[in-house]
C-alpha cells in the first residue's frame, strides 16, 4: 500500500484552461484558445477563430483527455464543431464521467505542423527545475528518447539537448525532408526554464505536444498541463 508522508504540501494539478494563462504570463507561444461552458458558447467561440479548429473536454476527472475520446480534431465548421461537442459528452459518459464531472470544453485554434515535441519541467528538490525534451509518440513513449539538462540552461546548451537525441535528424533535414524550426523550439524551451526558474510552486509542467513547423514557422504549445506545489 502506498503511504503519503503527513506533512507533504498539497499538489494542484492545473486543467489545460488554467495551464494556459501561465504560458500566457510568460509569453510562451501556444495557440489560440477559449474556454466555453455550454454548446452555445462553444459555437461563439468557435466563430472567432480560425478553421480548422479542435475542441478538448475540461474536467478534473479526465487528465489524459484523448483516452476519453475527449479531443476532436479537424473540425471544419460550426456543424462538425456542434457534432464534436455531442460526441465529447457522450464519450465521457460511456467512461462513467457524468456531465456534471465536466467543467466544460476548450474550443482552439488547430496547428498544422510536421514534429510532435514534448517540452516537460520536472523539478528536483536537490536540482531544481530540469528540462525534458523529445519527439511526442513512439520516440518518447517506446524509445525513452529524451534529453534532460538542468537549469539554467542558455541557448546553445538547448541546442545541445536536441542535439543529442536520437530522434534529432528528423528535426534537421533528414534525408531531403525540409528543416524544420528549431530556432523556435530552442526560445521556447528557454522560456519555459525561466519561467520554472521564476515560479518555484510549479513541481512540474508538460507542453505535450509543441508542434513544431518548418523553418521559419515557428513552435506552437497546443496542450499544456502544470502542477502545482503549495507551500
Ligand atoms: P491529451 O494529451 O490530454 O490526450 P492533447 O491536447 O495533447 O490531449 O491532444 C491529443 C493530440 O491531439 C495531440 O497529441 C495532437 O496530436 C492533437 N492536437 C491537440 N490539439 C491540437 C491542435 N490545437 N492542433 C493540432 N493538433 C492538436
Ligand atoms: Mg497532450
Amino acid at each position: 500500500m502506498n503511504t503519503v508522508p503527513v506533512n507533504h504540501p498539497p499538489i494542484h494539478v492545473l486543467n489545460e484552461v488554467e495551464s494556459r494563462k501561465i504560458l500566457k504570463e510568460y509569453a510562451v507561444p501556444h495557440n489560440k484558445s477559449a474556454f466555453a461552458k455550454t454548446k452555445e458558447e462553444t459555437i461563439q467561440e468557435a466563430d472567432k477563430m480560425e478553421f480548422p479548429v479542435v475542441l478538448k473536454v475540461v474536467s478534473p476527472l479526465i487528465v489524459h483527455k484523448s483516452d476519453f475520446g475527449g479531443v476532436q480534431i479537424n473540425l471544419q465548421n460550426i456543424q462538425e464543431v456542434e457534432e464534436a461537442f455531442d460526441l465529447i459528452y457522450e464519450n465521457a459518459k460511456k467512461r462513467g464521467v457524468v456531465s456534471n464531472g465536466i467543467e466544460g470544453v476548450i474550443v482552439q485554434e488547430m496547428i498544422e505542423g510536421k514534429e510532435e515535441i514534448l517540452v516537460g519541467i520536472k523539478r528536483d528538490p536537490i536540482f531544481g527545475p530540469v528540462l525534458v525534451v523529445g519527439l511526442g509518440g513512439v520516440f518518447v513513449e517506446l524509445l525513452k528518447d529524451v534529453s534532460l539538462g538542468i537549469a539554467p540552461l542558455e541557448e546553445n546548451e538547448i541546442l545541445n539537448m536536441l542535439k543529442k537525441l536520437k530522434a534529432y535528424p528528423l528535426l534537421n533535414g533528414y534525408r531531403g525532408k525540409e528543416k524544420l524550426d528549431i530556432d523556435a523550439l530552442v526560445q521556447l524551451c528557454k522560456k519555459v526554464v525561466d519561467m520554472a526558474i521564476r515560479e518555484d510552486g510549479i513541481l512540474e509542467m508538460d507542453l505535450n505536444p509543441v508542434i513544431l513547423r518548418e523553418e521559419g514557422k515557428g513552435a506552437i504549445a497546443v496542450d499544456a498541463r502544470i502542477v502545482l506545489q503549495e507551500k
